[in-house]
């Protein structure tokens, strides 16, 4: 990516915004005008909980140990978060109705 206004180089800096988003600060490196934020894409499984008992482990890793609480946490947390959760919810097939982990499968 290249400076809006001159036409540099743009440094990348990463920020986390405290709602739990990784947001990537463009500065251009050689005029210094600020170039907006790029919003980094994380796969909702990678994602880390900014809060919380779960505070720093992946929504990935806590629907493998704790799918109820991520159940619970969907019904209590609000905004991106929420999303995140409902995300990592139905990649890995959790609902109310089955949320342990250990069901046989059939074929
Ligand atoms: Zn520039």
């Amino acid at each position: 990516m290249k400076c809006t206004h001159c036409g540099g180089q743009l440094e990348e800096t990463e920020q986390i915004f405290s709602n739990g988003t990784k947001h990537i600060k463009l500065l251009c490196s050689d005029c210094r005008m600020w170039n907006g934020y790029k919003k980094q894409i994380v796969d909702s499984t990678k994602f880390e909980m900014p809060f919380g008992k779960h505070k720093g482990k992946t929504l990935g890793a806590i629907c493998e140990d704790n799918p109820h609480y991520l159940l619970w946490a969907k019904d209590n947390f609000k905004g991106n978060i929420k999303r995140r959760i409902e995300d990592v919810l139905s990649k890995k097939n959790v609902t109310k109705n089955l949320c342990i982990k250990d069901i046989p499968e059939e074929e």
